[in-house]
């Protein structure tokens, strides 16, 4: 099976009637073979293309788009069979500044590298997704609060001691906002505001740590209250 120039492939035909096939069968079977093999190159393409739009180019994670897929998919399982399911979302700390400093080509380095140590922390059955600009998502299956809180802890010293630098100059540290299901919403679009509030609360606490949605006081737009899990608030 040929596309343009390329073998893709190989069709076998076996008969047990003893003789040889005669041209008007061999035709019919490259008319099928030519078929089969556009048909498999269009499916092909079909599912790398899918897989771009889906993937963040700079650093090779998923991108928002595949995160609100899972996320809407995973929401839907934890509830039919009440199950926990955590939401972490991270924010590089003063990362315009670090633009600013070090160049945005450097910057980028940083995110790609970033990531990398993101995926690379998480269990197989987690995913690190780029939500968009210096924000990341990870996603916890099967993870309840306390699991979570541990599992982000981990995370943030991990970016902490990986990206220190030698002089402090380059380090580089995130916030991390961590939300669980059922607790802390009852949905995609839920667990998400959950998470960004405790995001914004660990940022508001200093930075560099992590704050869990289930210790902020209810329904409150603005957080007056930071309940700091790790992590010491940096100036
Ligand atoms: P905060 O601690 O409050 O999060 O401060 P911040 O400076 O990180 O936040 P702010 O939202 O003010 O700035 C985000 C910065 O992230 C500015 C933007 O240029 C940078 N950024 C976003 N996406 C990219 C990217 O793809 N590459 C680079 N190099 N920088 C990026
Ligand atoms: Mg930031
Ligand atoms: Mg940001």
């Amino acid at each position: 099976m040929i596309v343009g120039a390329r073998v893709i492939g190989v069709l076998e035909l076996t008969t047990d009637v003893a003789g040889v096939v005669d041209d008007a069968t061999l035709d019919i079977m490259r008319s099928l073979a030519g078929q089969a093999a556009t048909a498999i190159e269009a499916a092909r393409l079909h599912r790398r293309a899918d897989e771009m739009s889906h993937t963040d180019v700079l650093t090779g994670l998923p991108n928002r788009r595949r995160l609100e897929t899972d996320l809407g998919a995973e929401v839907a399982r934890s509830v039919r069979y009440e199950r926990p399911l955590t939401l972490v979302m991270l924010d590089v700390d003063h990362f315009k500044i670090f633009n600013d400093t070090h160049g945005h080509q450097v910057g980028d380095e940083i995110l790609a590298e970033f990531s990398h140590s993101l995926a690379d922390a998480l269990r197989e059955t987690d995913t690190a997704d780029r939500y968009g600009g210096e924000e990341f998502c990870v996603l916890l299956r099967e993870t309840d609060p306390a699991a979570a809180a541990a599992v982000a802890e981990r995370l943030r010293t991990r970016i902490a001691d990986r990206f220190a630098g030698t002089n402090g100059s380059r380090a580089v540290t995130a916030s991390l906002g961590v939300a669980s299901l059922p607790d802390d919403g009852n949905d995609a679009a839920s667990l998400i505001e959950a998470a960004d509030r405790a995001l914004y609360a660990a940022k508001a606490a200093g930075r560099n740590c992590v704050v869990q949605a289930s210790d902020l006081p209810p329904s409150t737009a603005t957080p007056v209250r930071a309940v700091l899990i790790g992590g010491k608030p940096s100036a």
